[in-house]
């Protein structure tokens, strides 16, 4: 099995899958500051976090999805790269997942509604020097103007991405930085 496969399936399907150009920051900041251990929230078909784990034998990734079609897909991808003993994959949804590990690095790709709440809750499976990392900050560029969006659904989701942003501005026990790369970074960091 090649990457090139699953990018295919991702665009075929219509899984979100990381856009290269954040990917290319995500991995190189697990290289630069030597991420071991990493928890990932969305797993979709198990992409990012085969990429995470083929950066080094040494890396294990956590990572959850509740879709039972992505769920299965990732589980086959996963062992096609040989990639089982580094992965761990659960099948439920992320707020049911209880861990007690702690984690250096955190990656929040999931629900976009759900965002303040993925990282209250796992901000406590966070090392005392770890990062959360989250993904679709700029919601392909919607979240600049969303009083412009007719959809009232898609209205109320850039208008939590953007509650989500002001949060971490805003928060007092978390430092973050944005990068309008990709398709919108937040990298947090505690104070
Ligand atoms: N990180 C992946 C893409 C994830 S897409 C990659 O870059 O390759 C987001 C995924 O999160 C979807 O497959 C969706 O089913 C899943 N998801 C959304 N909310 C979730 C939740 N509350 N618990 C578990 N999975 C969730
Ligand atoms: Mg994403």
């Amino acid at each position: 099995m090649e990457l090139k496969e699953l990018e295919a399936y991702a665009l075929e399907h219509h899984i979100p899958i990381m856009q290269e150009e954040g990917l290319d920051f995500l991995l190189k900041y697990i290289k630069e500051h030597q991420v071991k251990h990493i928890l990932e929230i969305g797993a979709a078909i198990g992409y990012s976090a085969i990429r995470m784990a083929l950066l080094s034998s040494d890396i294990t990734v956590v990572t959850v999805e509740r879709d039972s079609g992505r769920y299965q897909e990732a589980i086959k991808n996963i062992k096609a790269f040989g990639l089982e003993k580094q992965i761990t994959i659960y099948h439920m949804d992320a707020f049911d997942l209880e861990l007690d590990e702690t984690f250096d690095f955190i990656f929040i790709d999931a629900a976009k509604a759900q965002y303040i709440k993925f990282f209250e809750k796992f901000k406590q499976n966070l090392a005392t020097n770890g990062t959360i990392l989250s993904d679709n900050l700029n919601f392909h560029g919607l979240t600049k103007e969303p009083d412009k969006i007719e959809s009232k659904n898609l209205r109320a989701l850039v208008r939590k991405i953007n509650n989500y942003t002001d949060y971490l501005k805003t928060n007092e026990e978390f430092i973050t930085t944005f990068y309008t790369l990709g398709d919108g970074i937040a990298v947090s960091q505690r104070r």
